[in-house]
């Protein structure tokens, strides 16, 4: 289960490397254009905007991906079930089942024998998805 979440949870290497390639060149076109300026003293505006905006674009993809694969959105959902005795304070929890519905009856109390009841379902929200 660990090394499910591990897979899911995988930056795309591929894509991150070609960010990155793209980051070095830019920042190696940003400095050309700037020793072409103390050098011969032109300015080169289209190789200065074109650099920065590559490098500033790079920056943003790899901060944007950072935040996705972090975020909550490929968590895989659990919905849990709470199950509970109507005679006393016996409660568990399994995973949902389809046909699962709230006051269903399901059985019986191992303590006490009582009716045991659905008392809610809900997805189980993990601590870390919260700081999204
Ligand atoms: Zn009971």
């Amino acid at each position: 289960m660990g090394v499910e979440g591990g897979e899911v949870r995988r930056a795309p290497i591929f894509f991150i490397a070609v960010i990155l390639i793209m980051l070095v060149m830019s920042i190696a076109a940003f400095i050309l254009a700037i020793t072409v300026y103390l050098t011969q003293n032109t300015v080169e505006y289209m190789n200065i905007i074109l650099s920065a905006s590559a490098i500033l674009l790079s920056i943003y993809l790899l901060l944007q991906m950072r935040r996705r694969t972090l975020g909550p959105s490929l968590e895989p959902l659990k919905v849990l079930t709470v199950i509970r005795c109507v005679g006393c304070n016996y409660e568990s929890r399994r995973e949902f089942e389809r046909g699962d519905y709230i006051l269903k009856e399901i059985g019986q109390c191992p303590k006490c024998n009582g009716t045991l009841y659905i008392h809610s379902i809900f997805r189980e929200v993990k601590e870390k998805e919260k700081t999204y």
